[in-house]
């Protein structure tokens, strides 16, 4: 008796309902299929960054079991053909959220159950899942406190151990992780990420416990400042389910965070609404979830999309975050707000050009978080920050780096400016510029737009949306 464990989103042997089932049946057969968006149609690939860590994550996941069937192509064809193959008698896996993951998923359930196996699906990578909870009034939640304060009345089961023994079904075939080719080749742009990450199960649970020891205290004060070492970095992990939020949420709970962990918890709830949003509202990742937001009259630029995308933007805190990420695949939650804002609003570009940018450069891409934060940013979102609210790139850089920490890490260029010019290199006197080695336009951008005059198109703009109420 053979049960097929299809890993997906849920990298990971601790916590893992559907791994649980399956084991208690007998010897299982883990598989993973890396599906080709040319014959799923799907709309939202996985980017080159998302492919690095997965790669990483699957080494790890394989070792952990001793064994793992990696194969490609299409789930809805290659999972019923794998289970007809080696006679399975079942097929678990954890649930994911995502439309077309939803679609795929009941279609493979329906084939796989017509045959008399025992198709099943577990939860396992929300703590809430989308149709577990509902307003008082009935329907989904579109405002994120009342969906916290839903979640914190709830209890959550504490998190399974991972199997004692795992007894693995013979298999030969399948391709090997080097098959696969998700790792970049020429030119290798993720050099060196393996200093800064440790995809895998271990390497969440260490990220967890470095965080609880040595970031937690101060959280809900420093959480915003990326020059401080104070939030987890958790999201690829949790993105790729080497950790579950279920673990999380008992960890925070167990050690005396006081309201730093309260925070932290609350946090990872817009994790979970922003997946409350998708699956409620599907269309998320291409349509103004407002639709008075398709009146807007964006304004693409090429060049300006470029020169955001390379951190040449000429405002620092905007280029620090964007080389942070071409260089690390991560960005600071704060500075992702500030160049997201940069982008829709000083740039009229539309959102969906950052989201496709930060999709293919983010380690914790993921289709939920980024498109609901996208529209949160541009204020097209449910509960979205109000469209006026026009960060200014001088005094957020001004604010959540005030010794120029951070921007001076990412933009060395601009290491000598002091820190009264450092947010606004075009504001400084040729002399003091002279002193600091810069010259504007040379080694450094100017700005490519101007903030006043920026902010007040970004406004103009509005009243056309305004003007759909
Ligand atoms: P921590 O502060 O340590 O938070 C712990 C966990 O809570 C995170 O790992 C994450 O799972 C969750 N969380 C925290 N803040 C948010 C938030 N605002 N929204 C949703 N979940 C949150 N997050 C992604 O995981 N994937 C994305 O693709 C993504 N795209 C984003 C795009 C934009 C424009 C913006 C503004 C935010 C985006 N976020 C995304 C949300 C947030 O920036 C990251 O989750 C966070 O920075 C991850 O860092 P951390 O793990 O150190 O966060």
């Amino acid at each position: 008796m053979t049960t097929l464990v299809w890993f997906r989103n849920d990298l990971r042997l601790s916590d893992n309902p559907a791994l649980v089932a399956a084991v208690e049946k007998g010897a299982i057969l883990p598989v993973f299929v890396l599906e080709d968006p040319a014959a799923t149609g799907e709309t939202h690939p996985m980017g080159g960054a998302s492919r690095w860590w997965l790669h990483h994550a699957l080494k790890a996941l394989e070792k952990d079991l001793g064994g793992l069937v990696l194969l490609r192509g299409d789930a809805r064809h290659v999972i019923p053909d794998l289970a007809r193959r080696v006679g399975a008698t079942g097929v678990y896996w954890n649930r994911a959220y995502e439309p077309r993951a939803i679609e795929r998923d009941s279609d493979i359930k329906a084939e796989l159950k017509s045959e008399g196996l025992d198709a099943r699906s577990f939860k396992a990578n929300l703590l809430v899942e989308p149709f577990e909870i509902e307003t008082k009034a009935g329907g989904s939640f579109k405002v994120y406190s009342p969906f916290w304060r839903a979640v914190q009345g709830l209890t959550f089961d504490a998190p399974l151990a991972r199997p004692e023994t795992i007894r693995l079904a013979d298999f030969d075939g399948g391709e090997t992780l080097e098959d696969l080719g998700l790792l970049p080749v020429s030119p290798n742009w993720a050099e060196g990420w393996e200093d800064i990450w440790i995809p895998g199960e271990a390497g969440a649970h260490a990220r967890l416990s470095a965080f609880l020891e040595e970031g937690m205290a101060g959280y809900g004060d420093k959480r915003n400042r990326p020059d401080l070492p104070n939030v987890s970095r958790l999201s690829p992990h949790l993105h790729f389910g080497e950790i579950s939020p279920r673990q999380i949420w008992h960890a925070v709970r167990e050690g005396d965070h006081g309201k730093d962990g309260e925070k932290f918890l609350s946090e990872l709830a817009w994790r979970e609404f922003s997946y409350h949003l998708l699956y409620h509202f599907p269309k998320l990742p291409e349509s103004n979830w407002r639709e008075d937001f398709n009146a807007y009259p964006w304004a693409f630029s090429e060049a300006n999309l470029t020169a955001w995308q390379r951190g040449r933007t000429g405002y620092p805190i905007v280029d620090a975050g964007m080389r942070e990420l071409w260089a690390t695949g991560y960005m600071h939650n704060r500075v992702r707000m500030i160049v997201a804002s940069f982008l829709v609003k000083h740039l009229r570009i539309h959102w969906h050009h950052g989201e496709e940018w930060f999709r293919d450069t983010l380690v914790d891409a993921d289709l939920a978080n980024n498109s609901a934060s996208w529209q949160w940013v541009t204020g097209s979102g449910a509960d979205a920050a109000p469209y006026f609210r026009i960060f200014n790139p001088i005094t957020q850089g001004q604010k959540f780096d005030p010794d120029g920490v951070y921007v001076r890490r990412w933009v060395p260029e601009l290491s000598k400016v002091p820190d009264q010019y450092l947010n606004a290199p075009f504001d400084a006197p040729e002399s003091v510029l002279k002193k600091a080695g810069v010259v504007l336009g040379k080694d450094y951008p100017k700005p490519i737009v101007d903030h006043a005059t920026a902010r007040q198109k970004a406004l103009d703009g509005y009243d056309a949306v305004k003007s759909r109420r």
